[in-house]
């Protein structure tokens, strides 16, 4: 069975997002040289990975992104996404590049519905102008975009609104995933992470737009008790089985990784029926607002 390698090519960014999971990272490491980066893309090629996303924090201001694109298909990878936070799609030149390059389906992210909540979020100026003007760029070349977005406590309330304007844009697919604590997310925990209970109506609205509009739209850790008619947008259940490259150390499978670090279920989950198959919220989550919102399903 063929796996995904997500590597991060460098720890610079040009945004300084309140919720970022990699916090400090930019300030400790160098971005990778292009060696670094094309031995690291063979060497999981090898071990079975025919897909690469590449990612770090933002892959696009690393300047030999679009050499390391054109290796990864030159030795054979079969798809290749960027993960990015969409600014610098706003480029069509650069863009182009990358298509030719043979980046197969772009992944950026856009958080609010509203500009200046972007903005404030990303504290970076017209960064919102520049997502949109990224992805009327990307659909125009007729790219495949999978939109990849964080719940915050600043955003719930916007999903289903940015849910619309994303139809309007006609993106492939959508994917929020509830903010991992970590990080700045951590740091700035009480004004950024919001209590599930309180969102999970709002991420339903979105589900059921895109569900009308017909784009694939799924969420990433929000337990099934809280999904229950909507257990089809569970990102957990179609996450290919990944290889993380980091910084300073490779997780050989990010799915192990999930249940066995990551996320948390209390001792009464074990009377839920879907006790088996469900990863439980980010560990951290319980320490801020506690169980009571997870009951089991009989
Ligand atoms: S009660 Fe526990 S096992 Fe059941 S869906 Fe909720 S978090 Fe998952």
């Amino acid at each position: 069975m063929y796996k995904r390698a997500d590597i991060k090519v460098g720890f610079a960014c040009n945004n300084h997002c309140t919720f970022c999971v990699q916090w400090d990272k930019r300030y400790k490491y160098k971005p990778r040289t292009i060696e670094e980066i094309k031995w690291i893309i063979k060497r999981e090629y090898d071990n079975w990975c025919k897909y690469a996303v590449f990612t770090g924090w933002e892959p696009t201001v690393h300047p030999d992104l679009v050499e390391a694109v054109a290796y990864a298909k030159d030795i054979g990878y079969k798809q290749i996404q960027i993960q990015s936070n969409g600014t610098n799609f706003d480029k069509i030149d650069y863009v182009l590049k990358l298509i030719k390059a043979w980046v197969t389906e772009f992944s950026p992210s856009i958080h609010w519905f509203y500009k200046e909540t972007h903005d404030n979020q990303v504290h970076q100026k017209w960064a919102w102008d520049r997502v949109v003007k990224g992805l009327i760029n990307l659909r125009k070349l007729n790219q495949i975009v999978v939109i990849n977005s964080v719940i915050t406590k600043a955003n719930y309330k916007e999903i289903p609104q940015l849910a619309e304007l994303l139809v309007k844009l006609w993106v492939n697919q959508f994917q929020f995933a509830f903010v991992h604590i970590l990080g700045s997310a951590d740091k700035n925990k009480d004004i950024v992470v919001p209590k599930k209970s309180d969102v999970i109506h709002y991420v339903h609205k979105w589900l059921d737009i895109a569900k009308k509009a017909w784009i694939p739209a799924f969420t990433e850790a929000i337990p099934y008790c809280l999904m229950q008619g909507y257990e089809w947008a569970i990102a957990e259940n179609i996450m290919p089985e990944t290889t993380v490259v980091d910084a300073e150390w490779t997780i050989d499978s990010y799915a192990d990784y999930r249940w066995n670090e990551w996320k948390a279920k209390r001792e009464e989950c074990k009377k839920c029926s879907k006790y088996k198959v469900c990863e439980g919220p980010w560990k951290e989550y319980p320490e801020i607002y506690g169980w009571n919102e997870f009951k089991p399903i009989y």
